[in-house]
């Protein structure tokens, strides 16, 4: 099959029976859900803007099994090119959706399994490899969205995984063999795009060592499986999306993220669906490098969206007769050389990938873990220089109802107005600071870049044992002439 429409993506998902939880109710009808619905719009996007002329060099690739055209999001990377184009795509996307767009998650653990399932071939003869490239095949093939699970809830974090003393299935793990397959139980949490995907790929949440085989398990399974449930992420100001106007006071009412804590209930997976299952050793290596994709990725997503930031600061100096001040220049200045430190950090580790014994390429894993760390800082500068512009009415500006009101609206629009522009407009710039400082969007922007592909401790431990601090020495000694 060809690249889908958006409308046919969502027929797709509406065809599936899950279970999908909001606010303690099973939804019936996620895709038209108003709280769900903008997240959806993102994946949409990224469906039409594929078989639009202007994108399709960055929104498709050619599949290296097929020859197809295949959408970007599912592309195994034959080349550094293609990592290039991976990031340039990211933020292109956010710029155009100012939201987490959810569709990267596959194209991160596919070619981190594609990479890791060749190498646990080798060591043990298994044929994982083969599984998992039939698996990304269809997957190309029919235009699926595929999301990944990673981080189980864990509990008691000083608990080793497995270990007494608490719950196991706060790890999720094998409880039953049988010769078609296996049966696992546990959870995965903060699951991003889950409800818009038809399908799940699930890795381990971090390395594992001996005696822990049953939670050395990675496989992919239909989002509709029996013993799956989604229960939604709350996000802050998510129900001005249920009231009635649910346009200017939501911030940006098209697009949004969406993470939901997602329960494997004895869930049966076949062996043919299976792509690692007891290999500890290779759990890390699995992690690692979808860790090492996923934090390249936020160098290009990050800085898409922290241009819409700084765009919304910018206007917002503009409507507040400020923008020749040269202290609001000069913030706009420290924004944007913020934002593309994030970029150039995410083109970097693809400039410098390399290619995996299976033949994709990998992206440098210093510098993607570099980018990630500096994810979790600059977001929050760039944030808060947009609000020291916007001022505080981005927090205590009137409700659209109130605009719209006969008893109030003509306060509203007499009050509101800015330089060369009416209180509607201005206010619709407002609210959209807010909805990235602090509403639906900065989930994305904000907590997503501090904890998304790991929190900040995890980019150090990786830039610490990727530091080569050893051959830094040995410059300084030559250059200082100590022999030994
Ligand atoms: Fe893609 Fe960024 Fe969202 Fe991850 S956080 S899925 S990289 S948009
Ligand atoms: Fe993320």
């Amino acid at each position: 099959m060809a690249l889908m429409t958006g409308e046919q993506y969502v027929e797709s998902i509406r065809k599936m029976n899950r279970n999908i939880y909001i606010q303690g109710e099973k939804i019936e009808n996620a895709v038209d859900h108003p709280i769900l619905r903008p997240s959806m719009n993102c994946l949409i996007e990224t469906y039409n803007m594929a078989l639009d002329p202007e994108f399709e060099d960055l929104m498709t690739a050619t599949s290296q099994f097929t020859g197809h055209k295949i959408n970007r999001f599912n592309n195994i990377h034959k080349s550094k090119e293609d990592l290039n184009k991976k990031v340039k795509l990211q933020r292109l996307m956010g710029q155009r959706t100012g939201a987490c767009f959810q569709r990267c998650v596959i194209m991160d653990c596919a070619n981190a399994f594609y990479s890791t399932t060749f190498e646990i071939d080798e060591a043990h003869g298994t044929d994982y490899f083969e599984r998992f490239k039939k698996f990304i095949v269809r997957v190309q093939d029919e235009d699926l969205i595929v999301g990944g699970a990673l981080t189980d809830p864990k509990g008691d974090r000083s608990v080793p995984i497995g270990g007494d003393g608490q719950d196991k299935d706060l790890y999720l793990h094998v409880v039953e063999r049988r010769p078609d397959g296996v049966v696992v139980n546990g959870a995965k949490a903060h699951l991003t795009g889950i409800t818009n995907a038809h399908e799940v790929v699930v890795l381990p949440t971090q390395a594992l060592r001996p005696g822990q085989e049953d939670y050395a398990i990675a496989f992919s399974v239909p989002l509709d499986a029996p013993g799956i449930t989604m229960i939604i992420g709350r996000q802050s100001c998510d129900t001005r999306k249920m009231e009635k106007l649910a346009n200017i006071d939501v911030g940006n009412a098209k697009y949004g993220g969406v993470e939901a804590l997602t329960v494997f209930d004895h869930v049966f997976i076949p062996n043919e669906n299976i792509y690692l299952n007891g290999e500890v050793e290779f759990a890390g290596m699995l992690v690692e490098r979808f860790a090492g994709y996923h934090r390249n990725s936020y160098g290009g997503c990050k800085s898409g969206v922290g241009d819409v930031a700084i765009g919304a600061a910018s206007l917002i100096a503009q409507y507040n007769g400020i923008e020749k001040a040269s202290h609001v220049k000069d913030k706009l200045i420290e924004m944007t050389q913020l934002n593309e430190q994030l970029y150039a950090l995410g083109i970097a580790s693809s400039a410098e990938g390399w290619q995996t014994k299976a033949g994709n390429y990998m992206v440098d894993l210093l510098i993607a873990n570099v980018c990630k760390l500096n994810v979790t800082r600059n977001p929050y500068e760039i944030v808060r220089l947009m609000e020291d512009i916007a001022g505080g009415i981005m927090v205590t500006a009137p409700a659209e109802a109130d605009l719209r009101s006969d008893a109030v609206g003509h306060y509203v629009e007499k009050y509101l107005v800015g330089r060369d522009v009416n209180a509607e407009d201005r206010l619709r710039a407002l609210r959209l600071c807010e909805n990235l400082a602090l509403g639906t969007a900065a989930v994305g922007y904000r907590t997503e870049s501090m904890h998304g592909a790991g929190s900040p401790q995890a980019q150090k431990i990786m830039i610490s044992r990727q530091g080569n601090l050893d051959g830094k020495k040995e410059l300084a000694k030559r250059i200082a002439g100590i022999a030994k």
